[in-house]
């Protein structure tokens, strides 16, 4: 990714195998007072680890995202691949509207958990998975109940290898194929993280307010669509590829830096 001398990031776009630079701007200082703020973790609030259980809770991201939540009377979300016991891990239990497993699991301003039903397809996928990780001890195996994921970060020479077997999984036992950054998903049909922005849309705090999707990950795509459809927008960060995302940052500290623009600009 090339910053131009504008201050915009370029995004590689390489579908039917040209490569074509996309430019996006910088997100403008946002608008406390008028949004709804939906928040990707890993990747956008914080660094991508070796394994998402070194992630840890963090005083500068936690002092960050207080003031957000301050500032913002509650419309703040953080919107996740997590599972929802394990954000509450990261964020210290702070932050009450979360949507997990992408979307999958929901929890609501006022502490309501709306979840998919668990599903036991998912069940044997995790089975094949954690055979399949028996052979690399690199390999991790998380089991999320309504989504399972194989994480390669570690392994990268595995990654097709892992990719085929999600694949043929997903195929054999009817489950959707979720790929991410050297993770590989399955998980069942059910509400995606646009959907989980569209509900929080629909509900206290967030209702009447302008949505904007802060997100590095492919399944972000839905949130920054989903905010686009609501008048908001979608900021991606770091990430090369075509995007729904009407603005670009380069990295997690770009963002975390846009937030406290904001921040300071409310004050
Ligand atoms: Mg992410």
């Amino acid at each position: 990714m090339a910053p131009t001398p504008e201050g915009t990031i370029s995004f590689m776009n390489v579908s039917q195998g040209s490569t074509l630079e996309i430019d996006l701007a910088a997100p403008p200082t946002l608008a406390l007072s008028a949004i709804a703020l939906f928040a990707d973790l890993d990747g956008t609030l914080a660094p991508i680890e070796e394994t998402p259980s070194a992630v840890k809770p963090d005083a500068r991201r936690r002092r960050l995202l207080d003031a957000l939540t301050h500032a913002l009377s509650g419309r703040l979300a953080v919107i996740s691949g997590r599972a929802l016991g394990d954000l509450d891990r990261v964020l210290e239990g702070r932050i009450t509207a979360v949507a997990a497993v992408h979307g999958l699991v929901r929890r609501t301003a006022d502490g309501r958990i709306i979840a998919a039903a668990a599903d036991e397809r998912i069940g044997e996928a995790a089975a094949a998975f954690r055979a399949f990780a028996k052979a690399d001890s690199c390999l991790l195996v998380e089991d999320k109940c309504v989504a399972v994921a194989l994480h390669y970060r570690k392994a990268p020479l595995a990654a097709e290898a892992c990719r085929d077997l999600a694949k043929r999984l997903g195929a054999t036992l009817g489950l959707i194929v979720q790929e991410g950054e050297s993770v590989v998903e399955l998980r069942a049909l059910g509400p995606d993280k646009g959907a989980a922005v569209e509900a929080f849309m629909a509900e206290p705090p967030f209702a009447g307010f302008s949505p904007i999707f802060l997100g590095d990950d492919l399944t972000d795509e839905h949130g920054f669509r989903a905010a686009s459809a609501l008048g908001g927008f979608g900021v991606v960060v770091g990430a090369r590829r075509p995007t729904a995302a009407r603005y670009g940052l380069a990295d997690v500290a770009a963002a975390q830096a846009w937030l406290q623009r904001g921040l300071e600009a409310a004050a």
